[in-house]
């Protein structure tokens, strides 16, 4: 089994976040990126599934700047076998979509796996997109998979069921929390650490290094004035407040 796990390398959800030249460029200056938390889910997926199918190669792929290295690094940390970076900042989800359909080899996975959506810019556009380029059946948001020679079982939830759904490969998915738990995260230790240094970080040129959309101004935003922040340590101003005030206790 051939599996492609699509990376989006997102800034730390703790981050401060601050824009530049007139509010229209991300301030990068001090952010800390990490993998996206939805493909982390589909990556450990990826990374059991190899456990019991030691014949499966698992690539992982990011459109991204030299920066986005240290968390590719960390994609091998977890077990992925080799890392291809697209040389070119991330513009919009319809570009980064084209760009991945090019990569060279796209055709030759059987499974890929993207997140239900990227945190940063929350598009949930790109898996689909990509889907779409390539032909292939589509499941979003996957919640759990099986693989059964050539074929795909899956969960997708909705708002009110869960459909189970059967399809040939190749297939595209987008992840979430369930497709494995936060319990079965792969948290690497030294030694994968030290031994994800001497794993494949393949660098491609981008092919076509375009945006579709252009961003003219970000905006945070307006503060809630109606909220009112209490210390974690002052429980007695927080039940004077949730008593006698908003009379809810
Ligand atoms: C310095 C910097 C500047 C940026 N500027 C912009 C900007 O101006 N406008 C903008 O829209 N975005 C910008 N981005 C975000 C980046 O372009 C997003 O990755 C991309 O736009 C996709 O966002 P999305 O919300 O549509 O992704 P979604 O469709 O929500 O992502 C779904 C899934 O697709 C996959 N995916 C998403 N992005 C990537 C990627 N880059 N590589 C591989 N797989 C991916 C992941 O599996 C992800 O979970 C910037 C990022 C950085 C680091």
């Amino acid at each position: 089994m051939n599996i492609l796990v699509l990376i989006s390398v997102v800034p730390n959800t703790t981050s401060k976040i601050s824009f530049k030249d007139n509010d229209t460029l991300f301030d990068s200056e001090g952010i800390n990126y990490i993998i996206n938390p939805y493909e982390e889910f589909g990556l450990s997926w990826a990374v059991k599934y190899k456990e019991k199918n030691p014949e499966t190669t698992i690539t992982v792929i990011t459109v991204g700047e030299v920066f986005t290295e240290n968390v590719l690094r960390k994609c091998l940390a977890i077990g992925a076998d080799k890392a291809v970076r697209i040389n070119v900042q991330a513009k919009d989800g319809f570009s980064v979509a084209n760009e991945i359909a090019a990569y060279d080899g796209i055709n030759t996975y059987d499974i890929i796996i993207g997140g239900r959506e990227s945190i940063d810019y929350n598009g949930g556009m790109v898996t689909g997109i990509l889907a779409a380029s390539l032909s292939y059946n589509y499941i979003n948001p996957c919640t759990s998979l099986e693989i059964n020679e050539k074929r795909a079982i899956a969960t997708r939830d909705t708002d009110y069921h869960k459909e189970s759904i059967e399809c040939e490969l190749p297939l595209v998915i987008a992840t979430q929390k369930g497709i494995v738990e936060e319990s079965e995260l792969i948290i690497p230790n030294m030694r994968a650490i030290m031994g994800s240094k001497q794993k494949p970080l393949e660098v491609v040129e981008s092919k076509f290094d375009k945006a579709n959309v252009t961003i003219e101004k970000y905006e945070k935003p307006s503060l809630n004035t109606q909220t009112k922040f209490i210390d974690a340590d002052n429980i007695d101003e927080l039940v004077e407040a949730l008593h006698k005030k908003e009379k809810l206790i």
